[in-house]
């Protein structure tokens, strides 16, 4: 017999390692859980009889931050994974749309969301006419030591809805495909040998040396996510009541805790005899690196049936009716490719348009992070820093998110054709003399305020180097602030003053 690895691993975080921490769905499997599984499965043929009908879910996203808006969200991560979560629905005519994405700022929430309190105000928040996910920094136990969980769907009428890492969203992880298959009634796999993840336990899943090859127990209870299961057959003799009780996923006894590689890795009997053959890479399995992970048709017709169901009333709003993703990825018409502006405060960005973009997120990064949202197909930037390197990305995006390919990404330079920045309104003129000024000189810079300001006063040299800085105040009417150019060798620098009420830039000259 191989026995490979005992490290239990699912809903795999990509930059977690394989013998790290266990990153587990804490999901409960209750009576609730399998009494809508069980009214879905005896509507199936029905479902069926229906044929061909694409079912639009509106996905309400809270982005849970600290109670001081920090350990937040960037939307861009949760946009560029709609699509990867849409290609994974497809095959069963469910897609998914952005109905509101909102923040709720709770410290407690975004780390201890099981606290009665947290669940207290993902109630509040609840919208009654959307699939709702909180996405949250930590799920913590309840007195704050950790619980290895990366997400769980909250059943029942009051709770009804997910709560996940935001750590499992913009990379390969399948945790809110996952949550979402729990969300409309789906079991694990494996449902009664998930081990108690909550407590940290890696010896979850079948173990050869305490079930042996041939597995003889006739009712599983080492999980805390579910009550007593009895052990699927082979020959689909009890697949009714026993396992997942959904028929066409063949017995699985946790067989991917074993392993992080998406592979059966035992040979094991079931107690007739017959050879077990689990679908490893199901998505409600716990398996790793199995990407795309699958569901089997009789799961599919399941998951629509729920949506169909009475208690899923509220989702069928009839809001969405045509599946319009962005096929594309964004032409970039200006800047081309390393160009170089002599000006610095009057960049133009400009892109060909795409006939489903309802909107386009432009990034830039570099010396500065800025980002925007414009239906326009082009933006004009004043806010850009003289002689610096900068990325633009653009991406078209919907309410099924943006494409799954569809970031383009430039690089420009800035030059120093523009003399000065003032975004400062309650600054209306700024002077630096004498600009040229010979090194060792002294240089006076006058400001004309129509109110105090205090801020940093910064000076950079042309690589973007901080040469000093120092805290100064501006008076009401004339200020002037004498610099010493002494330490100053002949060349370009960048003298800024950076308030709250906005930044100045001047070009300083030493010959
Ligand atoms: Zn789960």
């Amino acid at each position: 017999m191989k026995y490979l690895f005992t490290t239990m691993l699912f809903c795999f975080v990509a930059s977690i390692g394989l013998y790290s921490q266990s990153e587990g769905c804490i999901t409960q499997q209750d009576e609730q859980l399998f009494e809508r599984l069980e009214y879905n499965l005896k509507q199936a043929n029905k479902t069926v009889e229906k044929g061909y009908v694409t079912r639009f879910v509106p996905v309400h996203f809270h982005i849970v931050t600290d109670n001081d808006g920090s350990n937040s969200l960037d939307e861009d991560k949760l946009i560029k994974d709609l699509c990867k979560l849409n290609n994974r629905y497809e095959e069963a005519d469910i897609l998914f749309y952005i109905d509101e994405i909102s923040y709720i700022n709770s410290t407690n929430l975004n780390s201890r969301p099981r606290l009665s309190s947290s669940v207290s105000l993902m109630r509040q928040n609840r919208n009654s006419n959307a699939m709702n996910v909180y996405l949250v920094t930590d799920i913590l136990q309840n007195d704050g030591s950790p619980s290895g969980a990366a997400g769980y769907y909250s059943g029942g009428s009051n709770n009804d809805f997910i709560v996940m890492l935001k750590t499992t969203l913009g990379n390969d992880s399948f945790v809110l495909e996952h949550e979402i298959g729990h969300f409309f009634s789906l079991p694990h796999t494996h449902v009664g040998w998930e081990g108690d993840i909550s407590q940290g336990s890696t010896n979850g899943g079948y173990q050869p040396d305490i079930h042996g090859d041939t597995v003889r127990i006739q009712i599983i209870t080492g999980s805390t996510q579910s009550g007593p299961v009895e052990v699927e057959l082979v020959n689909g003799s009890n697949c009714n009541v026993a396992g997942d009780r959904i028929c066409d996923t063949p017995p699985d006894y946790g067989f991917g805790q074993s392993c992080g590689c998406c592979t059966m890795v035992y040979d094991v009997w079931d107690r007739n005899g017959d050879k077990i053959e689990p679908m490893i890479d199901n998505v409600m399995s716990y398996s790793n690196g199995c990407d795309p992970f699958l569901f089997s048709q009789e799961q599919i017709i399941t998951m629509q049936s729920d949506f169909d169901s009475p208690f899923r009333s509220y989702l069928r709003t009839g809001e969405v009716t045509e599946y319009n993703p962005i096929p594309n990825s964004v032409n970039i018409i200006s800047p081309v490719s390393d160009q170089i502006y002599e000006d610095f405060n009057g960049v133009l960005i400009e892109w060909e348009p795409i006939a489903e973009a309802e909107g386009y997120r432009v990034q830039i990064s570099g010396r500065q992070q800025l980002s925007f949202i414009t239906t326009d197909s082009e933006l004009f930037l004043t806010e850009l820093l003289p002689n610096s390197l900068y990325f633009v990305d653009v991406f078209a995006v919907n309410k099924f998110g943006t494409g799954c390919n569809t970031v383009t990404r430039r690089l420009f330079q800035t030059g120093t054709g523009s003399t000065s920045v003032n975004e400062t309104e309650s600054v209306n003129s700024v002077t630096l003399y004498p600009n040229p000024a010979r090194s060792g000189e002294q240089i006076t810079l006058s400001l004309e305020a129509s109110k105090n300001i205090s801020g940093q006063l910064s000076l950079y040299n042309l690589n973007g180097e901080k040469i000093w800085d120092q805290w100064v105040s501006i008076f009401e009417n004339r200020s002037a602030i004498e610099l010493s150019s002494a330490e100053l060798t002949p060349g370009i620098y960048l003298l800024e003053f950076n308030s709250s009420e906005g930044l100045i830039v001047e070009k300083l000259i030493i010959e």
